[in-house]
């Protein structure tokens, strides 16, 4: 029996992976999204999102991918609910594996995101959203006036203590070596900011909190070994983002650090008929509008491109 061919193939549900589905659905392409057994990104372990335009009060993270969704699966984009384990852009139809099952495709939208990198503690995982973030950006107003400590030691932890003082009455910043890795002109900043402590060979070993939220953070020192109790309302761990490229290695090409490369100004990859969106192929602004924006530019680079062989 001949396999059906699809028109597109969407791997990853985020707001990138959504916003393709429903312009490609409405572009009459019939979508079939591959969503993945954790479906819907990051937004997922994200409380409250008061910057997505749209929503004048706010709304959690999980139920802005409840409405798009919902929006997408109107326009009649069809959802498997499992993960991507293979895949062969090599030739068209493009092959991608779900387990054994095989499905072809004329045009593929990656948009499998980034995962900020965590600590690993189980307290860190147990006060995630309730005090514990990876991303100031989103839930920094949540701190006003109160005392947070921000992880790492490269630019991304500088840009959120820094971001973070327009909120916070003081900043710890909680490195483990002695020397800052991000570049001399923000390591500055953070250090001279009076409202910015730097903690230096200085290692979280344990999230403190009262069952509900973040009371504290237990810091131990990597020289001498001893250990005192901070008191802090908020954590953000800022240690790194991976984007989740692991199937498309040797495939697609990525920068030195994973991210997918994507030609300018556009969502084409280096493969013809295989784009990328949202923060899979961004690691400058990875904020959920953004996501969208790119993962609608794939939609119309896709219809426009599968148009283009028709012809
Ligand atoms: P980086 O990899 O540059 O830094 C990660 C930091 O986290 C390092 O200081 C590292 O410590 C620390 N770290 C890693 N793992 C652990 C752990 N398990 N426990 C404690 N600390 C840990 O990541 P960034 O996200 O900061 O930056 C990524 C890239 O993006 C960089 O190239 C950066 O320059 C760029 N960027 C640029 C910005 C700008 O220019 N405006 C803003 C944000 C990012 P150690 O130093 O000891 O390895």
């Amino acid at each position: 029996m001949d396999q059906k061919i699809e028109n597109l193939i969407i791997i990853g549900s985020g707001p990138a992976g959504l916003t393709s589905a429903i312009y490609s659905a409405r572009a009459r392409l019939e979508p079939l999204m591959i969503e993945g057994e954790e479906a819907g990104g990051q937004l997922m372990i994200t409380t409250e999102v008061e910057n997505y335009p749209g929503f004048e009060h706010g709304i959690t993270g999980p139920e802005l991918i409840a409405v798009i969704r919902k929006q997408a699966e109107r326009f009649g984009t069809r959802f498997i609910t499992r993960n991507v384990t293979k895949v062969d852009f090599s030739q068209r139809p493009f092959k991608v594996w779900v387990g054994e099952k095989l499905y072809l495709s004329k045009s593929i939208i990656v948009s499998t995101g980034a995962s900020a990198q965590y600590l690993g503690l189980p307290s860190e995982k147990q006060y995630l959203s309730r005090g514990v973030s990876a991303c100031a950006t989103c839930d920094g107003a949540f701190f006003r006036d109160m005392v947070v400590g921000v992880v790492g030691g490269g630019d991304t932890a500088m840009e959120e203590a820094q971001f973070l003082t327009r909120f916070a009455k003081k900043v710890y910043v909680i490195h483990r070596r002695d020397h800052f890795r991000a570049s001399k002109i923000m390591a500055e900043r953070t250090v001279q900011h009076p409202k910015i402590e730097v903690l230096w060979n200085s290692e979280v070993s344990e999230v403190l909190g009262d069952g509900k939220n973040v009371t504290g953070v237990k810091v131990k020192n990597t020289q001498e070994g001893s250990t005192k109790d901070l008191t802090m309302q908020g954590l953000f761990i800022a240690i790194g983002h991976k984007p989740n490229t692991s199937l498309f290695k040797g495939l697609l090409d990525m920068n030195e650090t994973g991210y997918l490369v994507t030609k300018a100004n556009s969502t084409y990859t280096n493969i013809e008929g295989v784009f990328a969106a949202g923060d899979v192929q961004d690691h400058v602004y990875r904020q959920a509008i953004t996501a969208a924006g790119t993962g609608c530019m794939a939609a119309i680079d896709c219809e426009r491109w599968l148009d283009g062989q028709e012809h």
